[in-house]
């Protein structure tokens, strides 16, 4: 046995997918240990705690950490009741950390600052594969790895709400008036939106988590507004596949979505592109630009951005990843989850061979390994740590044999779709290009000139329908 052999698989984060890589790990016979930066597992997924899930337990609970838990006398839910994030944590994630298998391999309060190779930075090749990983956590501990699985999520790095990727002007002085995605609406936050006006912006599952309850509570409230801007011309995609969604709790979403739009008791404003936030007078006006050049806005109180996550590479920026321009992902991946293509949320099932970078033994794994594509599940990160942790142990057969079984939208379709998976209802949306390819950017949208907007000349706007009807 090399002395890299004898040094644990760091694994980041104890999600969901980090506690499964653990899980495997453990089955395998090789020593890990578990990063968290927060002081529970499951911390990212208690911050949405409120929130119901949309898969069924079956989905949610990996194999290996199924395997642990029963042999410990685990109480097993009803794998078709739909948990809460807070269950999720609860019930299977804090039980599955707490096994003695695990739990002296758990670290919290770790937070990973930054991973290289010991005494090789990114440059230096020679003898790169057998030189152990350095961790490096925040309060200033290193550590040395055999491989790096990194679960470490995407949910600390929100996207902003400019529709070009870059803040909206004004974005960062009005952080008083913004809310991050999912907020406790008719819980802890209630006051922050009863009897208020909000626009919630975004087109994905968490816009439609926040509509359907902002709707529950202005039903109870009296004076709450709710407003809905997406930067497409149709809705379809957040309205899902209804009742040919395999998951119904996720076909509902939509469904349930759409009576509160076409009752009106939610305003949806589409083709709508955060361009600039003002406030005014205590509230915020929210601005949009055509491309034409003409603007609108909205007055509005609170702004949940529900505009997905973004991966954080930063951590490895010394080691030698190869991403996908678009997506953020490994190569191999990201053509097979890019929203620009796919609409189903299925994915053919991958593992170590679609995950692996130029640094030989460095993983990202879960939500991260999907970059910008907002369609993961749990299951499909199960299965990838699964194959990760079969090829660490050198078992290639079994790490290469992966399956994976996943329900689909019921919205499939292979047209091109626009940068935040929402179809243009006017045919197939303008081609995003081919990947790896530069687009142009529309001259009329750079050039328009900006027409500054002042709290008098305030009106709500009322964009057009499906293809500016
Ligand atoms: C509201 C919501 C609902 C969802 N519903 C479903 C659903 O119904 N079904 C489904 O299959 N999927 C669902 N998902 C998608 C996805 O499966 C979950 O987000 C899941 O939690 C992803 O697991 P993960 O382990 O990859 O990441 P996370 O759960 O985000 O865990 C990452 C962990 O890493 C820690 N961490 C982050 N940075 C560091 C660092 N630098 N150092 C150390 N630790 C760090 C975090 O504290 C966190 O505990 C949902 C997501 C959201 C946001």
């Amino acid at each position: 046995m090399s002395a890299l052999d004898q040094l644990p698989v760091v694994v980041i984060g104890a999600g969901p997918v980090g506690l499964a890589a653990a899980a495997h790990l453990h089955e395998r016979g090789l020593p890990f240990l578990v990063l968290e930066a927060g002081d529970t597992a499951g911390a990212a997924v208690r911050q949405w705690g409120h929130v119901r899930l949309f898969s069924p337990w079956r989905y949610n609970i990996d194999t290996a950490a199924r395997r642990l838990l029963d042999e410990a006398g685990w109480a097993a839910p009803d794998l078709d009741a739909l948990p809460t994030g807070a269950e999720l944590a609860g019930d299977y994630l804090q039980p599955l950390a707490e096994l003695p298998q695990l739990k002296p391999h758990l670290r919290y309060g770790a937070r990973v600052e930054a991973i290289s190779r010991l005494g090789h930075d990114r440059l230096r090749t020679a003898g790169r594969e057998h030189t152990p990983f350095l961790i490096r956590l925040a309060d200033g501990d290193d550590l040395l790895a055999r491989a790096v699985i990194d679960a470490s999520g995407t949910w600390g790095t929100p996207n902003v709400l400019g529709a070009s990727g870059l803040p909206a002007r004004g974005e960062n002085e009005v952080t008083a008036h913004l809310e991050h995605a999912l907020p406790d609406v008719l819980g802890t936050e209630r006051d922050r939106f009863a009897g208020r006006h909000t626009l919630v912006v975004g087109a994905g599952h968490s816009a439609a988590n926040t509509l359907l309850v902002l709707a529950e509570l202005a039903a109870e409230a009296p004076g709450t507004q709710v407003t809905w801007a997406i930067r497409t011309n149709s809705p379809a995609r957040t309205y899902g596949g209804g009742d040919a969604d395999a998951l119904p709790a996720r076909g509902a979403l939509g469904t349930r979505l759409r009576v509160h739009v076409d009752t009106g008791r939610i305003r949806l404003l589409t083709g709508f592109s955060v361009h600039a936030l003002t406030p005014t007078d205590g509230r915020v006006a929210v601005v949009v630009r055509h491309a034409d050049g003409s603007e609108e806005q909205v007055l509005v109180d609170r702004i949940v951005a529900a505009t997905g996550f973004r991966p954080d590479h930063t951590i490895a920026a010394e080691l030698r990843l190869d991403l996908d321009p678009i997506m953020g992902a490994t190569r191999a991946l990201a053509p097979l989850i890019d929203p620009n293509e796919h609409s189903c949320g299925t994915v053919p099932p991958h593992g170590v061979d679609e995950l692996a970078h130029p640094e030989a033994g460095y993983y990202a794994v879960g939500m991260k390994s999907y970059g910008r594509a907002p369609t993961f599940l749990m299951a499909t990160g199960y299965e990838q740590v699964r194959s990760v942790s079969a090829a660490l142990a050198g078992d290639w057969q079994a790490a290469h044999d992966v399956q994976l079984d996943l329900p689909e939208t019921g919205v499939c379709n292979s047209n091109p779709v626009d940068s935040t998976g929402t179809d243009s209802c006017c045919g197939p949306a303008p081609a995003a290009a081919g990947r790896g390819l530069a687009t142009g950017v529309s001259g009329g949208l750079l050039s328009a000139p900006l027409t500054l907007i002042t709290p008098d000349a305030a009106t709500e706007s009322q964009t057009g329908g499906c293809c500016g009807s």
